[in-house]
């Protein structure tokens, strides 16, 4: 029994240590486990954040990439810029250099054009002496006879009294001749010179008897040789002096040195066989660019006269036995004594495709250095206006490219507007901003300058040039270093020249800058004469001198050839004065005025244009419809706008209406401004117009407005590019056309910021 107990307790201690030893396996391998699973986890998640490194390390890569290559475009830009602008200097500095050359060039043809001038004068001046000489040598006494001898002939071959003198001889009776000779030996042609005189009087029906014909004669030893006759104030002259006279100025006049001696016989040839005949008076008194000519009886106003040296003058006054001439030129060289004779002409400029690009001064003689002016023909500076027959009414748009003014003050085709305003506000802007604006629009322009100084000119002619409008516009100066004369003429002599192209069915703008210059020049020319003084010290016909001037401004029927001139006329008022006299009588010859305020101007609102003063009185019809249609509400609202303005002042509590009116007008107000030389087409200031007015732009902050309006005019050309034409056409939008333009406004405001 003892041995079974035995094995039992073996067994049993067997059966626990199995036991045992499974359970501590279990334990041993459970813990094992979940050691392994844990390190299988930190693997796995390892793992993970292996690739998610590697997934980082691609974008960054990427974002490298993307910064490399924008830095390159940057660089790329910066470049492209840096080129641009180094081209665009190099472009500048070309320009500059070719304008100094040409300023150069133009300055040395000048220089040798004058120099011929002198060299001709001089020879001239030389080989009439030589000659001079040489024939009142003792050698020469047979020819002088000759000459003399022949005088009698040639009279009989030549002579004819003007009306004028036929009858003043017939009213006294008698005729009275006087001829002159060199010398005492020439008396012996007497006789026969009286005889002819008579034949030919009577062959004028005079029916004079010898005694009834006195001739005396007069020795004078200046006219070399040969003989002259005076019968009134007709001279019948066949001297040597006048034919070595005639020959003198012909060399002196020449353009390029030549074979003088050869022009000279030629010349003398010619002169010998016929007598100069023209009707001559004296020089009784001469001061202050006036002179009193005695004789002339048959001159007619605004006659050109000749002095001795080639002086031109302006018959200006003609009273019962003298007349009163202006001179045109220098007035010191003008003595009493001194010989004039008439042209029969009246004053007269040249006119002609030739004159555009041109400058040239009151008797259209070049002033710009680009040699002779080979004109058409030439046109008597003043002449009558074209008759009520002859017009017919405005229509036809004269666009300044101003919004300003082609919105509010739209101008026609022959429509006479005025610029008026203060020194220094913007006048000569306006009408150079149109002139460049008529770029491309089959117009010709003229711009003539009166009493300014040359240095302004002379940067307005700049502007024109590098604005490409020179070449189809003359600039006529007549600046205010110029004697009065000049710049009493200067406006009828560009008027001249427009007056030509506009007769030939052409379009005209022209530009008075300014008339009030020329009112002080013939109030000044006036007071020299003598004549009465009247209001504000100018002459009783100071009205006449603009109204026979703007009246020759029109739209011509299409029998009178078609043509238009349109006038801008510029006054320069005193401290705002438009009720002065000179301003009032313009005004009311004007078919408007532009009225330009110093305070809008020194308040930043340029172009200054005072809307409430200023109109146009035909305008209106030549409106394109379209811009009408826009800017017709316009001119209420501005007024509306500054009334409210002015009572917001006051500091009071404004309703949300008046607010809103208020803003829209300041808006529009910082619209209308516009800088000089950016003329506008009329598509784009109607459109900038009609979103401002219809409150498109309400959001937009008034320093922002230029802004808005440049990417609005942007924003249009892209999305609607035929807007253009159909606002040239003249017709009105019609009600989807209106849509479309609100559904592009309110696309172009919504995205504006
Ligand atoms: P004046 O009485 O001397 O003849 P004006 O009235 O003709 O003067 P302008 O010479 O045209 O005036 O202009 C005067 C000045 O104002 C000039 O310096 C010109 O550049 C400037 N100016 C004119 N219009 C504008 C504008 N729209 N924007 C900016 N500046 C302007
Ligand atoms: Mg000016």
């Amino acid at each position: 029994m003892g041995g079974w107990n035995i094995w039992y307790a073996l067994i049993n201690f067997a059966i626990l240590a199995v036991g045992l030893y499974l359970v501590g396996k279990k334990l041993v391998l459970n813990k094992y486990k979940s050691r392994r699973d844990g390190i299988a986890r930190e693997l796995e998640q390892a793992e993970e954040a292996g690739a998610e490194a590697a997934r980082l390390d691609g974008d960054l890569a990427q974002a490298e990439a993307a910064a490399e290559a924008e830095r390159a475009a940057l660089l790329a830009q910066a470049e492209a810029k840096a080129r641009e602008e180094s081209l665009q200097a190099e472009e500048e500095r070309q320009a500059a250099a070719e304008k100094f050359r040409r300023g150069e060039d133009l300055e040395r043809k000048s220089l040798r054009s004058r120099f011929h001038r002198d060299l001709n004068s001089q020879a001239a001046e030389g080989l009439v002496k030589a000659a001079g000489d040489l024939i009142a040598g003792e050698a020469y006494a047979p020819a002088r006879r000759a000459l003399e001898a022949s005088f009698a002939a040639k009279l009989e071959g030549s002579f004819k009294l003007p009306k004028g003198e036929i009858t003043r001889i017939a009213a006294a009776g008698k005729a009275e001749a006087e001829l002159t000779v060199a010398e005492a030996a020439g008396e012996a042609i007497l006789p026969a010179v009286k005889e002819t005189l008579c034949r030919c009087l009577r062959a004028q029906g005079l029916e004079l008897g010898e005694e009834q014909v006195a001739v005396r004669v007069k020795l004078d030893s200046s006219v070399l040789a040969g003989a002259m006759l005076r019968v009134g104030d007709s001279i019948f002259d066949g001297t040597a002096a006048s034919m070595l006279a005639r020959a003198g100025e012909a060399i002196g006049g020449m353009q390029a040195e030549g074979d003088y001696i050869q022009s000279l016989r030629q010349l003398l040839s010619g002169a010998d066989k016929s007598l100069d005949i023209y009707q001559g008076g004296l020089v009784t008194s001469a001061s202050d660019g006036i002179c009193r000519v005695s004789g002339l009886a048959d001159t007619m106003a605004g006659e050109m006269l000749r002095f001795e040296g080639g002086i031109i003058g302006m018959v200006m006054d003609l009273e019962k036995d003298n007349i009163g001439v202006v001179l045109l030129g220098e007035p010191d060289s003008v003595h009493e004594g001194d010989q004039v004779r008439r042209t029969e002409r009246i004053v007269q400029v040249p006119v002609g495709e030739a004159m555009l690009g041109r400058v040239v001064d009151a008797l259209g003689r070049p002033l710009d250095g680009k040699g002779p002016i080979q004109a058409e023909s030439s046109r008597p500076i003043e002449s009558p206006a074209p008759g009520v027959i002859q017009r017919r009414p405005v229509s036809v748009p004269m666009q300044t490219g101003i919004k300003a003014i082609d919105a509010l003050v739209p101008i026609g085709r022959g429509q006479r507007e005025l610029i008026i305003g203060d020194r220094q506000t913007g006048k000569t802007a306006i009408a150079v901003d149109a002139i460049i604006n008529q770029k491309g629009k089959n117009m010709l322009c003229v711009y003539v300058a009166i009493g300014q100084k040359e240095s302004t000119v002379a940067g307005v002619v700049e502007k024109l040039l590098s604005h490409g409008a020179m070449e189809y516009t003359t600039v006529v100066c007549a600046s205010a270093s110029e004697p009065a004369p000049m710049l009493y003429i200067a406006p009828y002599a560009a008027t001249a020249i427009g007056e030509y192209f506009m007769y030939k069915g052409r379009d005209v703008l022209i530009v008075y800058d300014d008339l009030s210059k020329q009112a002080v020049a013939y109030r000044e020319i006036s007071l020299l004469l003598h004549r009465p003084p009247g209001r504000e010290a100018y002459p009783g016909d100071v009205f006449y001198l603009h109204s026979r001037l703007l009246e020759r401004s029109a739209r011509l029927s299409q029998e009178a050839g078609g043509g238009s001139m349109t006038a801008l006329p510029i006054i320069e008022t005193q401290a705002g004065d438009i009720s002065a006299y000179i301003p009032t009588n313009v005004i009311s010859i004007t078919d408007g005025q532009i009225f330009l305020e110093t305070g809008l101007f020194n308040a930043g609102v340029r172009p200054a244009v005072n809307v409430g003063l200023s109109v146009s009185r035909v305008g209106g019809a030549a409106q394109p419809a379209a811009v009408k249609q826009v800017a017709g509400p316009l001119r209420m609202e501005l007024a509306q706008y500054r009334e409210l303005a002015a009572f917001s002042q006051f500091g009071m509590e404004l309703d949300k209406a008046t607010m809103k009116a208020i803003n829209k007008g300041d808006r529009l107000v910082e619209l209308l401004k516009q800088p000089q030389y950016a003329p506008m087409d009329a598509a784009d200031q109607m459109a900038a117009i009609f979103a401002v007015s219809e409150g498109y732009a309400d959001k937009v902050a008034v320093g922002d407005i230029a802004r808005f309006e440049e990417g609005l005019i942007a924003a249009l050309d892209q999305s609607w590019p035929g807007l253009r034409e159909l606002v040239a056409s003249g017709r009105k939008l019609n009600p989807q056309e209106l849509e479309k333009l609100r559904g592009i406004l309110a696309g172009y405001s919504e995205s504006f910021a």
